[in-house]
């Protein structure tokens, strides 16, 4: 069975570009079990050699801010519940946000190894929001560019660590 690996994070940091990347051409639903899950993408992709399982938490960028916070909780119990690990995706371009620490809270009382991913790296811009995500509490993050593919090999080493 492929390791199953769910990528949390606030909208907009760029987890269904790291999803769609991870998946690459080999797109296949899994499961997109209508209803309660609706909100959740499955799909088959891999990392270098390595089948995963991912799970792409989505569907909530366009819900008021009220209802935000309690939709991003249940897609995060959701997610948490059925992966063997967790990519926790900020954006090292903006830094660590009140919703970034809002996720790391819930994530730190969960036994589950996550891995901190400062995405948006290709700029140089960034350096600033990957020393504030040390502060999160997760380890060392993982720079990476999901959109340009930096980043990958240490993606890949830290999921061999951490599975
Ligand atoms: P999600 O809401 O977390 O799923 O984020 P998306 O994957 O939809 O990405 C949000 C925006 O960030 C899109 O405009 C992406 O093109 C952009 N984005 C994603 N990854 C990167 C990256 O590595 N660098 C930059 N500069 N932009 C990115
Ligand atoms: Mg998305």
């Amino acid at each position: 069975m492929a390791l199953k690996v769910a990528i949390v994070g606030r909208p907009n940091v760029g987890k269904s570009t790291l999803f769609n990347r991870l998946v690459g051409k080999r797109l296949a639903l899994v499961d997109d079990r209508p209803g309660v899950t609706r909100d959740r993408r499955y799909a088959e992709g891999n990392i270098g050699d390595m089948d995963l399982t991912l799970i792409d938490t989505a569907g909530y960028e366009d819900v008021t801010d009220e209802s935000l916070e309690a939709r991003m909780r249940e897609q995060t119990e959701a997610a948490l519940e059925d992966a063997d690990l967790i990519l926790f995706m900020m954006d090292a371009r903006e830094g660590v946000t009140a919703l970034d620490r809002i996720f790391a809270e819930r994530l730190r009382h969960q036994h589950k190894p996550v891995i901190l991913l400062a995405n948006k790296s290709e700029s140089r811009e960034s350096g600033g929001g990957i020393g504030e995500a040390y502060a999160l509490g997760f380890g060392e993050p993982v720079a990476i560019s999901a959109e340009h593919g930096e980043g990958m090999a240490d993606l890949y080493a830290a999921i061999v660590a951490g599975s």
